[in-house]
């Protein structure tokens, strides 16, 4: 029988920001500053350029926790992978979400760089490969600790469904299976929010994961705008299904389902839409909608933590509605807003730390 999980209380919304290097052409920009400064793990300043924002003061805001240019992958994931699987292993949803403006690093936090191919992905990666192997490893030392504990193969089992779907104008698509692009979020009372007609692949070890990662994402769309040639448009999100399955020593089974969400998201730039399409500009109508609702509920979620419950506008967008169930309540979700340091961003920076600013 399916069991709703026990509350869980004190964890909610946990906000990491990652500052990414300096790139090359920034390096070489003659009027780059940098903008933003690392005061401590928690701390960070932006400053406005003052001869380009005059009326402007610097800002400084904290979070849970400020990876700085030297910040490993490795270390990333000890903070955010770790906890977010242990949840997941004990049956509760969770889900990571990387946000910013194109170009700010969020598929180098994600995934890693998808062009240098899964072997290394494997060992140099972001994210998704180091949260595969954890949790792959994790659950076979659970099932291996219950055998130990009982000397029954029967007494604990786990099983793990991948699935890669993208949100583009606010339409589904099943990246395992690119034709469906129109799929639809339905709700039923033991699954929750879920994609009907989505694919879902039974997943053995961290490498079957991760081929689907691969997959999914060579199937990734990109729209071309005259602003951002190659920008990503789209929320990719992949999905892992964790079924529990329990027997207690007087031979009752019970099964327990958590789900695990990697979202990269799409870039959070507002445009220049001059010059633009009416298919653009409906584009980055529906990404502003999902973005714009994604940024109403972490804010309420943020502020219920604090003065208790409001109402979530969970239905207002496609990310928002299936997510509901993986984003406050008793699941674990961690956003980590990744932004350039130059000066050259200063704008889109301060309206990313703006986004994920906890309430006061
Ligand atoms: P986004 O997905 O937000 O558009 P990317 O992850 O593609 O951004 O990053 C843009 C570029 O910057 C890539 O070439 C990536 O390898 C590089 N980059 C991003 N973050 C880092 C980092 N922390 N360290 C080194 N390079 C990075
Ligand atoms: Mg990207």
């Amino acid at each position: 029988s399916a069991q709703a999980p026990p509350q869980q209380t004190g964890e909610g919304v946990k906000v990491i920001i990652r500052i990414r290097p300096l790139n090359q052409s920034e390096v070489l920009a003659e009027d780059c500053t940098r903008a933003v400064t690392c005061m401590d793990d928690y701390t960070l300043t932006i400053s406005p350029d003052k001869k380009k924002q005059r009326s402007e003061e610097a800002c400084t805001f904290t979070f849970d926790s400020v990876h700085q240019e030297t910040s490993t992958q490795a270390e990333v994931f000890e903070e955010v992978g770790i906890p977010i699987i242990e949840n997941v292993v004990g049956g509760y949803n969770s889900t990571i979400f990387a946000y910013g403006q194109t170009g700010a690093g969020k598929t180098h936090t994600m995934i890693g760089d998808p062009e240098c191919g899964r072997k290394r992905l494997a060992v140099e990666g972001g994210l998704a490969p180091r949260v595969f192997q954890y949790l792959f490893k994790k659950i076979t030392e659970e099932e291996q600790r219950k055998r130990d504990e009982y000397g029954n193969p029967e007494e604990l089992h786990f099983s793990v469904r991948c699935s890669v779907l993208e949100i583009y104008n606010e339409l589904i698509t099943d990246l395992l299976n690119p034709k469906e692009v129109n799929l639809q979020v339905r709700e039923d009372a033991q699954r929750g929010a879920f994609v009907d007609g989505l694919k879902e692949v039974h997943c053995q070890n961290a490498s079957e994961a991760l081929r689907l990662l691969f997959t999914g994402a060579q199937n990734r769309k990109t729209a071309h705008t005259r602003a951002n040639s190659k920008s990503s448009r789209s929320h990719y999100i992949y999905t892992c299904f964790v079924e529990r399955t329990s027997k207690s020593i007087d031979g009752i089974c019970q099964t327990r389902h958590s789900r695990l969400n990697l979202v990269d998201l799409a870039g959070s730039e507002r445009n220049n839409m001059s010059g633009a399409t009416n298919h653009q500009l409906k584009e980055a109508c529906h990404i502003n909608k999902s973005l714009s609702t994604l940024g109403r509920v972490i804010k309420e979620l943020l502020e219920s933590q604090k003065h208790g419950g409001g109402h979530i506008p969970y239905r207002d967008s496609k990310l928002t509605y299936l997510l509901q169930e993986s984003l406050g309540g008793n699941a674990k979700t961690t956003i980590i807003a990744n932004i350039s340091p130059s000066s050259i961003s200063y704008h889109e920076t301060l309206s990313t730390l703006q986004f994920v600013r906890r309430a006061k």
